[in-house]
């Protein structure tokens, strides 16, 4: 699992309702279920909503319609922390000390070597939070680098709006129609797990799940089939990746659970084994599949670097799985690496 830091917007009049609703999250059984990496919205809505109900108001507390996916974070991460700790509060006159801009000012006329070790220094400094809001030096020291390259593009920007006196308006959730149009022609018009091509069944997918902080901007989305994008669910797959960014295979997405849940469409057994190959790797793994008819055999040949091993220990399962549910003739599947 990865880790990552997220924020959420509290108000004055909304302060205290979280500060309740943080307490109330003490069940053990609750903060078992809700530390699983995978969960689907279906089971978590009717929960939230519940919480909701009892701790806030629909009409006043819920701004900018966050209020849903903010209580699952928050939950999410009491449950998944090992200590179960709460998250930290920061209010905004403590976040000016972290105001980028007034910093950038200061150190307009550093050299690189100045500004390294400047924000080494601060970085380090005990009880800042330079490491919540930015987890490495080199993040922060990127992060300056840039506002200092935009006072000196833009003049003074003591008239722009700081980045801590208002809160950035969270991004829409659906791409515009044309960041579609963009996305599926970069594509290709076809399913980047599997290759289905038909206009019909093509959606946009957010290659960083936009409820786990994914952001709507092209390089974050990704054409996929309707069935592939199903599947994903809310994994973070780049399918335009072609070397898997796993170091062991995730229970989540494995070929038995995939095979399991597996239900018959009429296409392929090309397409379906490309499916759920690319899925067990977290990435588009499958350079090819094809059928030889002399011997029966489906050979899988995956780009470099993505483990043949890791299939091969499914070979039964698989092999079995193309003759019973796919009802196809095959004696064989051999996965390689392509040359
Ligand atoms: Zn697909």
């Amino acid at each position: 699992m990865e880790a990552f830091t997220e924020f959420i917007i509290v108000y004055e009049h909304t302060q205290s309702k979280f500060e309740a609703f943080i307490s109330s999250i003490t069940d053990q059984k609750l903060l078992d279920e809700w530390s699983k990496e995978y969960l689907d919205d279906k089971w978590m809505q009717p929960q939230v909503e519940e919480w909701i109900d009892e701790y806030f108001d629909d009409e006043t507390d819920d701004i900018g319609r966050r209020l849903n996916s903010d209580l699952i974070k928050i939950v999410r991460h009491i449950a998944q922390d090992d200590l179960h700790s709460k998250p930290p509060y920061h209010s905004f006159e403590e976040r000016e000390i972290y105001d980028l801009d007034k910093i950038a000012h200061e150190l307009i006329n550093f050299s690189t070597p100045q500004l390294y070790k400047y924000v080494n220094q601060e970085f380090l400094k005990p009880g800042t939070l330079w490491e919540t809001f930015y987890k490495t030096p080199n993040r922060l020291l990127t992060a300056v680098q840039l506002v200092i390259n935009k006072i000196i593009t833009n003049g003074d920007s003591s008239k722009a709006p700081t980045s801590t006196s208002e809160p950035t308006p969270q991004p829409p959730r659906e791409p515009t129609e044309e960041e579609k149009e963009q996305v599926k022609n970069r594509d290709g018009y076809a399913c980047l797990c599997c290759g289905v091509n038909t206009e019909g069944k093509l959606e946009i997918d957010h290659i960083k799940p936009f409820s786990m902080g994914g952001k709507t901007f092209v390089e974050n989305l990704q054409t996929l089939c309707v069935i592939c994008n199903r599947r994903k669910g809310r994994n973070e797959i780049d399918f335009r990746q072609n070397k898997t960014k796993l170091s062991i295979p995730k229970t989540d997405l494995s070929i038995p659970k995939n095979l399991e849940s597996f239900t018959l469409e009429s296409e392929k057994a090309i397409r379906t084994l490309t499916r759920i190959v690319n899925l067990f790797y977290h990435c588009k793994a499958v350079y090819k599949v094809d059928w030889e008819v002399y011997t029966y055999t489906y050979n899988i040949y995956l780009y470099p670097n993505n483990k043949p091993e890791w299939l091969l220990q499914h070979k039964t399962e698989l092999l079995k799985f193309v003759q019973e549910r796919l009802g196809r003739q095959a004696y064989n599947i051999e996965v390689t690496t392509k040359k």
